[in-house]
């Protein structure tokens, strides 16, 4: 197939592109390099054959993009384009309104003009909130608690609601729970601007020096250690997840969702302690306040997955820190030489 990857530059989309090269497809990636470097498209290239185009556009340029299908026969679009930051999305509502719905939007519009109706989404465990339980099955009640939540539960019903309208289009929404790791090349990982927000690259950066230590967000909670619980997932079998989806729904019009998690939660202090072994150096610590709008665990339920897709993640906490670390130590400045 050729698939239009819209964010393939980016760390998930730079890990599928791989993916699905291996698996044969042709890609076009389309990314206006607002969070990424054409660095990473070299990088896969390198370790993975065959044919790639990047085109260095914003997916708000429906007109663009209009030609682009167009001039390419693309018969599915894997849409990881969107500004992902919580903390930064409640700064700037409207710029992640305007580029997570507005952008998926002008894609949609794009496409349709284009004859391709097939769309796999890039959502999040976010959409679940503050869940009355776990695991998380993918009926749980939505919500949202900040505008980069509502962007994804808006995306949602942009498409279901489109779904519904015309029965041909084959939507399908993966849920991502904790993407973590990078390839196990050491050639492309998570390459975050300024200081990380989130867990495994922040620990990443104390193990190599740029940060003196990790703050540890509460340690009262109601968990085993009193730390945070998360279902982290390695980011290549998260990318795998995606050509499950398309061989199963390509050509099988509906709107599907998926959980893509492990189905088990590990603490913030486990999740030290297994980059501690991987990187073979001590990781210092320290207990601060609990990071407002937190909740204290959450794990998938990712057996729909397992039963429709055929697909389940295969890899390890240890698999995760250790390939995360091969890449931090190989690229102390991500993909800035
Ligand atoms: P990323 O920032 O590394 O990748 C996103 C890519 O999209 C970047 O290359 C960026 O340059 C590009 N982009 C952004 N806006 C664009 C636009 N208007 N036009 C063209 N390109 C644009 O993020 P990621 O971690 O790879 O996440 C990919 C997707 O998965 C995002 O939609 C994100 O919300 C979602 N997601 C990520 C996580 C996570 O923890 N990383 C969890 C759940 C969901
Ligand atoms: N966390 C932490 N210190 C950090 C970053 C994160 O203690 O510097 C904790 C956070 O409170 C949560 C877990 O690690 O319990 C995962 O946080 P992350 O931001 O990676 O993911 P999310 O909160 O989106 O699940």
């Amino acid at each position: 197939m050729k698939i239009l990857v819209t964010g393939g530059a980016g760390y998930i989309g730079s890990h599928t592109c791989v993916e699905l090269l291996e698996a044969g497809h042709d890609l076009v990636v389309v990314d206006n390099l607002c969070n990424s470097k054409a660095a990473a498209i070299d990088r896969v290239l390198e370790i993975a054959d065959g044919s790639l185009r990047l085109i260095e556009l914003d997916i708000r340029d429906t007109a663009a993009l209009t030609e682009v299908f167009q001039s390419e026969r693309v018969d599915a679009v894997i849409h990881f384009a969107g500004l992902k930051a919580v903390g930064e999305s409640t700064d700037l509502p409207v710029e992640y309104y305007d580029n997570n719905v507005g952008g998926t939007i002008s894609l949609l519009q794009a496409m349709d003009a284009g004859d391709v109706r097939t769309i796999v989404f890039s959502s999040s465990a976010t959409v679940y909130g503050d869940p009355h339980q776990v695991p998380i099955t993918e009926d749980f009640p939505l919500t949202a608690t900040n505008p980069y939540g509502w962007s994804k539960l808006m995306v949602e019903q942009v498409l279901k609601d489109l779904q519904a309208s015309d029965e041909r289009w084959s939507i399908t929404l993966l849920r991502y729970f904790n993407p973590v790791g990078a390839h196990p090349s050491g050639l492309i990982g998570e390459d975050p601007n300024g200081i990380p927000n989130n867990l495994m690259p922040y620990i990443s950066q104390v193990a190599i020096g740029k940060l003196d230590r990790l703050r540890v967000f509460g340690d009262d909670y109601p968990t085993r250690d009193g730390t945070g619980v998360r279902d982290y997932i390695h980011v290549v079998d998260l990318a795998q997840g995606h050509l499950a989806a398309l061989d199963t729904h390509a050509t099988t019009p509906g709107a599907h969702i998926y959980n893509l998690g492990t189905g088990s939660g590990v603490s913030v202090l486990e999740m030290r302690a297994a980059f501690e072994e991987a990187c073979e150096q001590a990781i210092p610590y320290e207990i601060v306040d609990r990071r407002p709008g937190d909740i204290a665990e959450c794990w998938a339920d990712p057996s729909r997955a397992r039963v429709a897709l055929n697909w389940q993640a295969t890899k390890s906490l240890m698999d995760m820190t250790r390939d995360g670390w091969r890449w931090q130590s190989r690229n102390p400045d991500g993909y800035q030489e």
